[in-house]
């Protein structure tokens, strides 16, 4: 344990991935590695060695039931389902007979016996030509892991036995991790990888608490037991603070907390400037239960449905109708608010299917997204109809991913035309009128707008993906993160055209990147006319605070001030000028400290 004051304490600055403030006890999560030990034991350390073979066995059944029970809230029954299937397999006979065994026989030790027959059963299964036995052996080599940690003491990245609340410390968290990690037993992360709109991190924003990542090699200066600060708003992480520090950031603590009540109250009015302009305020889903979250901050219906989640941790594609029952549920539930649904956008950084073909040298410029849909037809199909079927009561809106070219656009029309045909053909009812729109998050989409706009009903800008194929910057990178700005001009430009080319073609324009949670962009947002910003959940709150602290009339100033910019740095400062200038109060409490995303080691 270390005991803040005895030890030096160390600032480290990375990127502010969540806000808020938080103060506790570091749990380091350490690299996945299997190695163990492997130990000839005498005769009279047997009895010994089953004991804590059993134990480990118990342990792994623990973790998996607290899994499941969490997979099963949180993505619903079928992904759960597969979390049954590692339990057969840890509770299999002949494996735990055979291990025990050979503990006895051979004198070995329980990791070494037990690695071994696991991965001869892995081999057997994957000799079998049969694609789901194939991929029971995956299940094989998960359960095989986590009891082989278990024995050796390692904790896992899906990390489900944490005693009391926790800042969660690790290299790299992927979005499969991050579903796992119950927002019940943390207190926040501290990740050395990831950029701010990395997909992990954009999840990590949805459990609300407060997130730095890109910190390089920070994990390597923590252990177990640490005392840590995070600042999530400044992208800061103090080691061991000295008694000043825990002083100032519990002060801080406070007057967010307090910030994030007074909120509250405008729950449930509209987001609607001084002078009347309203803006809506929808919120970004990744899974159907975080609908609940978005109402109860105040969303104005679903902005953006990432459907691929509904695909994570499965080793098999939602049917049909699982699928219908996560979409209409979410339409449900907002009902008569509009939900927008967007066609799987998987690859990047998120799982791909699962085929030989996943492992790419640049899977961001490579089969993603609706590249993948178009080559997939069945799985596209699958998904328009289903999306179809829960339209019955015309709130629901299909949006396409990353469309890169007129023809992408045409040819997914073509399969919602195809998806309606079938259904009528069927007899089955859906909304014939239903909105298609697409997401605008790659230029060569900005510069076609004119005529992609003739096609749909909406725009939604999508500035994750627009920022970084436009200023050739990894998203997820933290090496070049100080390269991926939200207030590069090039990409203010695209934004103010892309918004004007739909308003002249008669169309909807909204934004759905992380963008939208930039207090300091949001006026500028606001005064280039879009009619609609998502965001997390957790953010509607400040978000709606701002633009209803704002004057359209004055934010149309920035519309012509920021495109004139030659620099970031330019424009970041005539946004700050703007807040401090017309919003004092709300920046001193909302905007972070502009500072540089380096590293710093105070003594
Ligand atoms: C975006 O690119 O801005 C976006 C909203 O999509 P995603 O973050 O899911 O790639
Ligand atoms: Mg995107």
């Amino acid at each position: 344990m270390s005991a803040s004051g005895t030890k030096k304490e160390l600032t480290f600055d990375g990127i502010a991935a969540s806000p808020g403030v938080s103060i506790g006890i570091a749990t380091v999560l350490t690299r996945e590695s299997l190695e163990f030990p492997r130990k000839e034991i005498s005769k009279n350390e047997v009895e010994k060695e089953i004991k804590r073979f059993k134990e480990a066995l118990k342990e792994t059944r623990k973790q998996l039931e607290s899994i499941k029970k969490r997979v099963l809230n949180r993505l619903g029954e079928k992904a759960a389902e597969l979390f049954d299937a590692h339990l057969l397999i840890l509770d299999d006979k002949i494996v735990v007979d055979e291990a025990l065994k050979r503990i006895r026989e051979e004198c070995r030790n329980a990791e070494w016996v037990y690695f071994e027959i696991m991965q001869d059963f892995h081999d057997a299964m994957s000799d079998i030509d049969d694609e789901y036995m194939r991929e029971r052996g995956v299940d094989i080599l998960d359960v095989k892991r986590r009891v082989i940690r278990n024995l050796t003491g390692r904790k896992s990245l899906s990390v489900t036995d944490l005693k009391g609340m926790r800042i969660i410390v690790c290299h790299q968290l992927t979005p499969s991790q991050m579903v796992m990690l119950d927002r019940n037993a943390i207190l926040g992360l501290a990740v050395d990888l990831g950029g701010r709109t990395s997909h992990a991190v954009i999840l990590a924003r949805g459990l609300e608490k407060p997130a730095v990542v890109g910190l390089k090699r920070f994990s390597e200066n923590v252990k177990d037991g640490d005392r840590l600060i995070i600042d999530g708003s400044k992208g800061r992480v103090i080691l061991n603070p000295a008694k000043g520090s825990l002083l100032k950031y519990r002060a801080l603590q406070e007057k967010y907390q307090k910030f994030q009540q007074a909120l509250l109250p405008i729950k449930e009015l509209p987001a609607k400037t001084l002078d009347g302009r309203e803006v809506r305020l929808a919120a970004n889903i990744d899974f159907p239960a975080e609908v609940e979250s978005a109402l109860a901050h105040g969303a104005n219906g679903v902005g953006l449905f990432r459907t691929e989640y509904i695909y994570l941790n499965k080793s098999e594609l939602p049917s049909e109708e699982e699928q219908l029952q996560e979409y209409q549920y979410i339409a449900d539930q907002n009902y008569p608010n509009a939900v927008r649904i967007r066609t799987f956008d998987l690859g990047g950084d998120r799982m791909g299917l699962d085929t030989e073909s996943d492992e790419e040298e640049n899977p961001f410029l490579g089969w993603r997204s609706i590249r993948i849909s178009l080559d997939t037809p069945d799985l596209f199909l699958k998904q328009l109809r289903a999306i179809l079927r829960s339209s019955g009561r015309q709130n629901v809106r299909i949006m396409f991913p990353m469309i890169s070219s007129f023809e992408e656009l045409i040819q997914s029309k073509e399969y919602v035309r195809k998806a309606m045909a079938e259904l009528e053909a069927e007899g089955v009812p859906f909304d014939p009128h239903i909105e298609v729109g697409m997401m605008i998050e790659v230029p060569s989409a900005v510069m076609m707008a004119d005529q992609l706009a003739k096609e749909v009903s909406f725009f939604s800008i999508g500035t994750n993906d627009l920022i970084q194929y436009t200023l050739a910057v990894d998203r997820g990178n933290e090496r070049i993160a100080k390269l991926y700005t939200n207030y590069h001009p090039a990409v203010l430009r695209m934004i103010k055209e892309t918004v004007e080319i739909g308003h002249r073609n008669g169309i909807w324009v909204a934004l759905c990147g992380e963008m939208a949670c930039d207090l300091q962009v949001v006026p500028f947002l606001v005064g280039i006319g879009l009619d609609e910003l998502s965001v997390t959940s957790p953010l509607i709150p400040e978000v709606k605070k701002l633009i209803r602290s704002l004057r359209y009339n004055t934010t149309k100033r920035l519309c012509e001030d920021i495109p004139r910019c030659s620099t970031a740095k330019q424009v970041e400062e005539s946004l700050q000028e703007f807040m401090q200038s017309e919003l004092p109060e709300i920046s001193e409490v909302l905007l972070p400290e502009v500072e540089n995303n380096k590293q710093t080691v105070e003594g």
